[in-house]
């Protein structure tokens, strides 16, 4: 056939004149070669959709990342049925050329790991409204991915140690150590980072060890529990092994050593002050002078960890009952082991009309506490 737009005018399947009216707006260009046959020949083998015969979803059944493209991605704690419609959406392909493209779909759960897609789609095409309907199988298949391998293979490169100075961590101090590790994590992984984790946690004589998947990871978790809990970082690198190109492979040791004293403790300086009820161990030691209420707070050298013996803890109060208010510098309780009446110190926290207060009977003394 010789150029010309008389060539256009007859379809090259069948040969037949085409007719349509000027106004029609004809898909042109290279994208689909049959855009130039008449409407009989056009739409004798068309596919408005275009479905593979099944469509296979890898899951890992320890997480329930997703595999897509060439990598594990997490969604989440969701319905394998809703990632399967997903699945199905990105695989289904609609003819280039359709417009006004809408499609439903139901899915049929057939067993376990299979569910049945039966999806509607409709379309215009060359002024021609279709409907197909396809139906796909959706195959669950159920794996485990790289990040659970690892961890079930226990892999990790770097341990973290919660400790105390000359102290075992509280239970309490323990716990909040896991939930930072454990929050950072999770917010890793809501930012999509799957190379972030926690292959062990275990609970150790003297206080936690929790092996995690890189250097960085190790380091950033210590800082952050001594960033809540007070006290330091140090780090101490093991050589493992050497690796295929003969660089020496570390695992670090991090250690966040938390401080001697917490908030709440009670504590005797041995300066003749009275002891101290501490109120924070950030930076440097800072609390409460129990014998006139007056603040304290550790010089720079001394930091977290002044000299000093604990006398008890804020838990160890008890409440017992104000007698008389002697004066300005001291008030008469009933000691609460021997209901004795005794005069001791009266810090200038102490309301003048409270009837009880709460006090820690220790091995110097009694002294009563801010409420
Ligand atoms: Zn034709
Ligand atoms: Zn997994």
């Amino acid at each position: 056939m010789s150029s010309g737009s008389r060539s256009e005018e007859f379809c090259p399947r069948c040969g037949d004149a085409i007719e349509r009216p000027p106004e029609v707006d004809l898909p042109t260009g290279p994208r689909d070669p049959d855009s130039v046959l008449c409407d009989d020949c056009y739409f004798e083998d068309f596919d408005l959709v275009d479905a593979p015969e099944r469509i296979e979803v890898r899951v890992c059944s320890q997480c329930g990342a997703l595999h897509r493209g060439n990598r594990w991605i997490d969604v989440g704690a969701r319905d394998y049925t809703d990632i399967a419609i997903e699945e199905t959406a990105e695989r289904l392909a609609v003819h280039v050329d359709a417009h006004d493209v809408d499609w439903g779909v139901e899915p049929e759960q057939v067993d376990q790991n299979t569910i049945r897609m039966h999806a509607v789609f409709t379309g215009v095409i060359r002024d021609t409204p279709l409907q197909e309907k396809v139906t796909v199988p959706v195959y669950i298949a159920r794996e485990t991915c790289d990040r659970c391998g690892r961890i079930a293979g226990d892999y990790y490169a770097s341990t973290i140690q919660v400790r105390g100075t000359e102290r075992t961590p509280s239970s309490e101090e323990q716990d909040r150590a896991i939930e930072i590790a454990e929050e950072f994590v999770a917010d890793r992984e809501e930012d999509g980072d799957r190379e972030a984790f926690i292959t062990e946690t275990t609970e150790m004589k003297d206080g936690v060890n929790m092996k995690v998947s890189t250097n960085k990871l190790g380091q950033t978790i210590a800082e952050r529990i001594v960033r809540e809990l007070g006290g330091a970082v140090s780090e101490a690198p093991t050589l493992v092994t050497e690796d295929g190109d003969g660089n020496e492979v570390y695992r670090v040791t991090f250690t966040a050593r938390l401080p001697p004293y917490t908030p709440g403790d009670v504590i005797d300086l041995e300066d003749g002050d009275g002891p101290v009820l501490v109120t924070s161990a950030h930076g440097n030691l800072k609390g409460t002078r129990l014998e006139s209420g007056d603040r304290y707070e550790a010089d720079f050298e001394e930091g977290i960890a002044p000299d000093a013996r604990k006398l008890g803890t804020r838990e160890d109060a008890e409440t017992t009952t104000v007698v008389a208010i002697e004066d300005a510098h001291a008030v008469q309780v009933l000691d609460p082991e021997t209901y004795e009446a005794k005069t001791i110190p009266r810090p200038d926290y102490v309301d003048p009309d409270a009837d009880e207060v709460p006090v820690l009977k220790h091995r110097d003394g009694l002294h009563i506490l801010p409420e």
